[in-house]
């Protein structure tokens, strides 16, 4: 056994809640989640994804393995950190579309989204997500480093 047989191909490092794909590959949850947002395509052979599994079996072999290895503090940490990030991504994008369906014309400027949020961290990942969901939700009028930049949800006319 190595630990390749135990990483996730995104990130690296041993899958966090692995989730296979429909052409067998596997990845953690958030690293197919976050891929699948900008490319419906496997980021191993590029074919096309399905909607992710919870792979029960891998996610045991890699808590086994890890054990094994010792390594379970290190990775405990890692998936509790990963935790964070998942809610503070659905935190950041319950914001931006809330914020979007609400306004006339479902357009706003980035710095009126995170003008009322006190956690920088969460400002950022706002700001992330904006960057994220172009294309994807939201379209944006303006240079989308700055604070001036427009950004309204996605006509689907556009598609
Ligand atoms: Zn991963
Ligand atoms: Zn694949």
């Amino acid at each position: 056994m190595h630990d390749e047989d135990f990483c996730c191909a995104v990130c690296l490092d041993f899958f966090i809640e692995p989730c296979i794909i429909k052409c067998g590959h596997s990845f953690c949850h958030l690293c197919i989640e976050s891929h699948l947002n900008i490319t419906e395509k496997c980021p191993l052979c590029r074919a096309f994804p399905g909607n992710p599994i919870k792979n029960r079996q891998l996610e045991s072999l890699t808590m086994s393995y890890i054990s094994f290895r010792n390594l379970s503090t290190s990775y405990y940490e890692r998936m509790k950190s990963n935790r964070k990030k998942l809610v503070l991504q659905q935190k950041a994008l319950l914001i931006i579309y809330t914020e979007l369906s609400d306004k006339p014309g479902q357009s706003t400027e980035l710095h009126n989204l995170v003008k009322n949020v006190q956690d920088e961290e969460l400002k950022s990942e706002i700001r992330r997500q904006v960057r994220q969901q172009v294309g994807i939700g939201l379209e944006h009028i303006g240079d989308l480093e700055g604070d001036t930049v427009t950004i309204r949800l996605k006509s689907s006319s556009s598609k």
